[in-house]
């Protein structure tokens, strides 16, 4: 045999056993119960369709901690109460110099200093977020450093390490089929196949990264820019408990209500289970915000193949309303009304750049050709141009299949079989009909804190909202002003990732490690000695006081927050950005 084909037979062997090696790994995965993707021939995941843990847990009677929801937040904080400490890894330093001096002195990232290290930060010639909350953006920065101005240029300058006796005991419960929070679940009709806002850099958990994940399962890293489509953020979150050896303390379809006070500390009525401290971490993203009475019947509608020509009713401005034009299929008529007040409240697509977020630009076009033609303004650039420059545009005849109604009110419902008609009002008085055969309203989402009893609903939410019984309508804005105070909103009550108002993944770290720190305070995991590579340091309990966050450098209207239902900071196009992720954030000012 030549040289040659001894090389060739080599490779042909070795290829044979790489791919005998990763069917087996699959199967070994299936067996012992990990979540596997899978998909069903439409192409829409169905996470039900994900596998299943078939592994049966038992929840304890007691346990000190219960996290309730299942969210990127709920499994960074169980990540951190199995043991995995962050500290400051001195090797990699921070680019800010005055940041880096200060952490070599106190590398321990449980005791963070908030007010200290972040206090030279507005005069910083660096960008830092002036929109999350301190804490969350000192862990952002530390995790990722200059991750907006300079992709990939600095490495993490955070060190996980395990630490045994810090574990604290505790339970994350979440009522989706899946780890994930709100990824693992789809309240609305959109595909499972459109891109995250957040690149792939910024959805990453700790011990088990996105970027660790889709070498796993593409055996490639990912490309730069890289937006991952929900259902691989579904998949990477479903799987990571597994991965970083905590799904011991994750419970999937696990529903919490009737939480109440007891001597020494909470009872969770469903599941029936006790605790010493509480965190919550049930997001704001549970529940869309439902139609009014006169809409109701237009929600109910299920359209039959054979009315699909009749158009679809789409109501709402944002991601979820453009998610939704953007998977419907493209012969498919579609009726559009939407909110329009470009000055004063502008759609977050309106900050989405065309090269970075195409199809969302594409949405807006014709929203905002819409609201043109509805002021009898003419527009002047041409499709074709458009097609040119964004090739999702070339995917829809938006001229047949789009109409779209600016500040359009719907004066009348009337139903007919399986149809509605719906009498509308435009802005300049006029009303005309419309036959449709389903609807979305898709107008926002709230969280609920309705699974807390009336007292420690009240100690949360204070009594005003109380007695205007709110604890239904939670958004990013409900709790934001005490959680700039402290993140512990009741005593042992602490609040983490969207709750808190930082609705980004990458600003969800900051409050799990106060939740942590006191958590493990009081447990008395951590000592007020700690022993770290240069040495031993002296770490004063009171590092992280009760009230260590400040009010931030800047923060968003109360406006703002609410009519963006939490995303005023998800509109980012890191391509186009000049200096910061707050010139992106800026734009994406108010939408109803
Ligand atoms: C459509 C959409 C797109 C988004 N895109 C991005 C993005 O690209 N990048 C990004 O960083 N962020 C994005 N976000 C923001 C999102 O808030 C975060 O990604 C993240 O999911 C927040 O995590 P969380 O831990 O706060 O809670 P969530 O992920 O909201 O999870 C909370 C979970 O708790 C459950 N829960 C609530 N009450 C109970 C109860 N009583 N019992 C049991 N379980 C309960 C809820 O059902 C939910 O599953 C997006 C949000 C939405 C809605």
């Amino acid at each position: 045999m030549t040289i040659i084909m001894k090389t060739r037979l080599i490779i042909i062997i070795s290829c044979l056993v790489l791919q005998h090696r990763l069917f087996f790994r699959a199967h070994i995965c299936y067996n012992v119960g990990w979540p596997i993707l899978s998909y069903v021939r439409d192409g829409q995941l169905g996470l039900d369709v994900m596998g299943s843990q078939t592994e049966q847990k038992l929840l304890p009677a007691q346990v000190d901690t219960v996290i309730v929801g299942n969210g990127p937040s709920a499994l960074i904080l169980s990540y951190i109460l199995n043991g995995n400490i962050p500290y400051y890894n001195a090797s990699h330093p921070h680019p800010d110099p005055i940041l880096h001096q200060k952490l070599l002195q106190s590398p321990a990232l449980l005791n963070v200093n908030v007010a200290d290290l972040t206090a030279h930060f507005t005069a910083s010639r660096l960008s830092y977020s002036t929109q999350a909350l301190p804490i969350n953006v000192l862990l952002d920065t530390l995790i990722r450093p200059l991750a907006d101005t300079h992709p990939g240029e600095h490495r993490t300058c955070v060190e996980w390490r395990h630490e045994e006796t810090k574990r604290v005991p505790h339970v994350v419960l979440g009522n989706t089929a899946h780890a994930g929070g709100q990824w693992a679940d789809n309240p609305v009709s959109a595909s499972w196949d459109i891109g995250t806002l957040s690149y792939a850099e910024m959805l990453s958990l700790p011990g088990y990264t996105f970027e660790n994940h889709y070498y796993r399962i593409n055996g490639r890293q990912p490309p730069d820019f890289h937006r991952p489509t929900r259902r691989e953020v579904a998949g990477y979150l479903a799987i990571y408990p597994n991965m970083v050896n905590i799904s011991d303390s994750v419970f999937t379809n696990v529903g919490v209500s009737g939480i109440s006070r007891t001597i020494d500390g909470f009872h969770l009525a469903a599941p029936n289970i006790r605790c010493k401290h509480l965190v919550l971490a049930s997001g704001i993203f549970a529940n869309l915000i439902p139609p009014r009475p006169l809409l109701q019947p237009l929600a109910a509608l299920h359209p039959s193949t054979s009315i699909r020509l009749t158009p679809l009713l789409i109501i709402g401005s944002g991601f979820t309303a453009a998610d939704i034009i953007i998977s419907t299929p493209p012969g498919r008529r579609i009726i559009h009304i939407f909110k329009w007040d470009p000055d004063e409240h502008p759609s977050p697509l309106k900050a989405c750049h065309p090269r970075a977020y195409p199809e969302y630009a594409s949405v807006y076009r014709q929203m905002k050709l819409a609201a043109k033609k509805a002021l009898n303004i003419h527009d002047s650039a041409t499709p074709l141009r458009l097609k040119k420059c964004n090739p999702f545009f070339a995917q829809r005849n938006w001229d047949n299949t789009y109409e779209g109604f600016p500040n359009t009110f719907i004066k009348d419902v009337a139903m007919r079989d399986n149809l509605a008609i719906i009498t509308l009002e435009g802005s300049s008085g006029r009303t005309f009909d419309r036959e449709v055969s389903s609807m979305e309203y898709v107008v926002g989402r709230r969280g609920s804190l309705r699974f807390l009893d009336t007292e420690i609903n009240r100690e949360v939410l204070g009594v005003d909202r109380q007695i205007t019984g709110n604890s239904d309508m939670i958004s990013g804005r409900t709790l934001r002003a005490k959680a700039e105070e402290s993140l512990e909103v009741a005593p042992d009550v602490f609040i983490i990732g969207s709750l808190a108002g930082d609705s980004l993944i990458r600003f969800a770290f900051g409050g799990c490690i106060f939740a942590a720190h006191h958590i493990m305070e009081r447990v008395g995991q951590i000592s007020h000695q700690t022993t770290t590579e240069a040495g031993t340091i002296k770490i004063a309990n009171g590092d992280i006081t009760s009230k260590p966050l400040g009010m931030g450098i800047q923060t968003h209207s109360n406006n703002e927050y609410i009519m963006t239902n939490g995303h005023s900071d998800l509109g980012i196009d890191r391509k186009t950005r000049a200096t910061s992720t707050d010139l992106e954030v800026r734009k994406v000012q108010v939408m109803a």
